[in-house]
C-alpha cells in the first residue's frame, strides 16, 4: 500500500538530536512486511493533539511500526552505558529502538515518541532489533494499569504486529511498541559520556536534563547537585509507590532508571501477590539483587552511580564535590521513608501524618511477615474491617487471627481521628486497588494474543485501567492464582 502524502507532520521537535550532538545515532526504522494494529492507545494519542481516527487503522500500523515515518520524524537511537546487575557495560544504547521526536502534549508538557522492536540499530551487538507480541503487550498492560494506579510511567501509544518472525526459544510473532516517555533519559546516559572522560558533553546532557525535568535545579548554586537531589527526591517518590502496590520492576539496571523519575522499560517485572520481600520474578536474577525488598536500596545505588557522573560538576575539588554528594545521597533514605509513610498512610485510610505512621505500618509488615496474605487484597480488605468487619481480612491469613493485635492498635490510630468508618472504608477504597495485573492473567492474555485472539488481552487491559472500581464480569482478576504460581518466572523483554 502507498501511503505517500497522506502522513501527517506530527509536530516534532528535536532537542535531544540538536542540542546533543554525539549522543545518538541517525537511523531509519525497519519496514515490517504487514504490519497490523494490534491496539492504539486512542486517549494518549489525543492528549498528543494526533488525529486519533486517521491513525487507528492500516495508517496508523504503518506508522507505528516505522514503516513509514511522518515527514518531520528524524530518527535517531541513543546511546546510554550502564550498570546490569551491578557490572558496567561502557556501551549499551538502543539497540532495538528508535526516538522519532518530541512532542508537546495538550498540557504542554514535552514527551519522546520513540518505537522498541523496529529493528538492530548500530548498538544491537549480537541481538536481532526485533520485540515480540508478548513482551510488546505486556509493557502496554503494565504501563496503562500503572497509568491508572497513579505511578509516573511511559506508556504505549501503540502496539504493532509487523507480520514478520522473531526467534526466541521458538518462532514468535513480531511487534513494535511505540513509546511516549517524559524523555529516554537514563543514569546510563550520563554515565555514557563520564565514562569516557567527556566532562564536556556530561555537562551539556545536565543543562539539557535540568531544562527538561527539573528547570530549578538551574537556579541553585550549584546546579549539578540541586539536579541530584531532584532526581533523587523523584526516584524516592516513585519506588515508595511501587513498594505500595507490590509492584517488583525486576530489572533496576541503571540504564533503566530514567532521570525523570518515571518508571520504564517493563521487561520481567510483575507484581508480589503473597507478601514476602524477598519476591523475585526475573529468571536471570539469580541472586535476588532486584527483590521487592531491595528495590529501595538498589535506586540509592543507581543514584550514586549518577552522583560519580556529576562529581567534577559538583564541585573542581573532588573532596569537597564527594563531601556533597554524600550529603545528598544520604538524604535519599529519609526522603524514600517521607515518600513511604505517605503512601502507607492512604492504604491504611489514615488522614493525618502522625510521627506513628511510619511504625504502625512497619507493624503490619512484620505481622504479615510469613501469612502467605496476597498483598493486594490485605490492604482492600481493610475496608471492611474499618467497618467492623474482620472476616475478609482473617481468611487470606495463614493463621486468621495474626494481626488481631496489629488492628486493635490501627483501630486505635484511627479514632484518633475521629472520622466515620464509611469515610475512612471510602477512602481504602480510593487507596488500595482492587485489580492489578496478576501474573496469571497476564500470562493467559498474552499467550492468547500471540496465537491471534486479542480478546483475553482486551478484557484485562479493561480492567487494570479502572483498577479501583471492579465491574461486573471482572471477579477473576480479583483473586491470586490458587496455586500461588509457585516459582512464577519473568523474562527479560526481548
Ligand atoms: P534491556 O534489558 O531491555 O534493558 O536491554 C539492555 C540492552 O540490550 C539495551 O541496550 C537494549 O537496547 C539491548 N537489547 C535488548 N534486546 C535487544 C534485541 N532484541 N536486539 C538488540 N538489542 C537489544
Ligand atoms: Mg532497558
Amino acid at each position: 500500500m502507498d501511503w505517500k502524502g497522506a502522513v501527517p507532520e506530527f509536530g516534532f521537535r528535536h532537542s535531544y538530536a540538536e542540542e546533543l550532538e554525539g549522543f545518538s545515532i541517525p537511523w531509519r526504522p525497519d519496514r515490517a512486511p504487514a504490519p497490523r494494529l494490534l491496539r492504539l492507545n486512542r486517549d494518549l494519542a489525543a492528549e498528543l493533539g494526533l488525529d486519533v481516527e486517521a491513525l487507528d487503522g492500516p495508517l496508523g500500523a504503518a506508522v507505528f511500526s516505522g514503516s513509514l515515518l511522518p515527514p518531520d520524524a528524524r530518527p535517531v537511537a541513543q546511546a546510554y552505558a550502564g550498570h546490569q546487575f551491578g557490572g558496567f557495560s561502557s556501551q549499551l544504547g538502543d539497540g532495538r529502538a528508535v526516538l522519532l521526536g518530541e512532542l508537546r502534549d495538550r498540557a504542554g508538557r514535552t514527551v519522546d515518541l520513540a518505537l522498541k522492536g523496529s529493528g538492530a540499530t548500530p548498538f544491537a551487538r549480537r541481538g536481532d532489533g526485533k520485540a515480540a507480541v508478548g513482551p510488546v503487550l505486556r509493557e502496554y498492560l503494565m504501563g496503562e494499569a500503572m497509568a491508572a494506579l497513579g505511578v509516573p510511567t511511559t506508556r504505549a501509544l501503540a502496539a504493532v504486529a509487523t507480520g514478520a518472525p522473531v526467534w526466541r526459544e521458538t518462532q514468535l510473532p513480531g511487534a513494535v511498541l511505540a513509546r511516549v516517555a517524559a524523555s529516554h533519559i537514563r543514569v546510563g546516559t550520563f554515565q555514557f559520556f563520564a565514562a569516557r572522560g567527556e566532562g564536556d558533553r556530561v555537562r551539556r546532557l545536565l543543562d539539557h536534563a535540568i531544562a527538561r525535568h527539573h528547570p530549578q535545579a538551574a537556579e541553585a548554586a550549584v546546579p549539578a547537585l540541586a539536579f541530584l537531589q531532584a532526581v533523587a527526591g523523584a526516584q524516592a517518590r516513585l519506588v515508595a509507590q511501587w513498594m505500595g502496590l507490590g509492584f517488583v520492576h525486576g530489572v533496576m539496571n541503571t540504564d533503566n532508571m530514567a532521570i525523570s523519575g518515571e518508571t520504564i522499560d517493563y521487561g520481567p517485572c510483575a507484581f508480589m501477590e503473597g507478601y514476602a520481600p524477598g519476591t523475585v520474578f526475573s529468571s536471570i536474577d539469580q541472586t535476588g539483587r532486584y527483590a521487592y525488598g531491595n528495590q529501595p536500596g538498589i535506586a540509592q545505588w543507581n543514584l550514586t552511580r549518577l552522583a560519580e557522573t556529576l562529581l567534577p560538576l559538583i564541585d573542581a575539588d573532588e573532596g569537597r564535590a564527594i563531601a556533597a554528594a554524600r550529603g545528598v545521597l544520604e538524604g535519599f533514605g529519609p526522603a524514600y521513608f517521607a515518600a513511604w509513610e505517605g503512601v502507607m498512610r492512604a492504604k491504611l485510610g489514615l488522614a493525618q501524618a502522625q510521627p506513628g505512621n511510619q511504625a504502625l505500618a512497619e507493624a503490619l509488615l512484620s505481622a504479615l511477615e510469613g501469612q502467605g496474605a496476597d498483598w493486594t487484597m490485605t490492604f482492600r480488605a481493610l475496608a471492611p474491617a474499618a467497618l467492623g468487619d474482620r472476616g475478609p481480612l482473617r481468611v487470606l491469613l495463614r493463621e486468621p487471627l495474626a494481626l488481631e493485635v496489629w488492628l486493635d492498635r490501627w483501630q486505635a490510630r484511627l479514632a484518633t481521628e475521629g472520622r466515620p468508618p464509611e469515610a475512612v472504608a471510602a477512602a481504602i477504597r480510593a487507596a488500595n486497588p482492587a485489580v492489578i495485573p496478576r501474573n496469571l492473567a497476564v500470562e493467559e492474555a498474552l499467550a492468547a494474543a500471540t496465537a491471534g485472539d486479542l480478546a483475553p488481552f482486551e478484557a484485562l487491559l479493561a480492567a487494570v485501567t479502572r483498577p479501583f472500581d471492579p465491574q461486573p464480569g471482572q471477579e477473576r482478576y480479583l483473586l491470586p492464582d490458587p496455586g500461588g504460581l509457585a516459582g512464577y518466572r519473568t523474562f527479560c523483554g526481548t
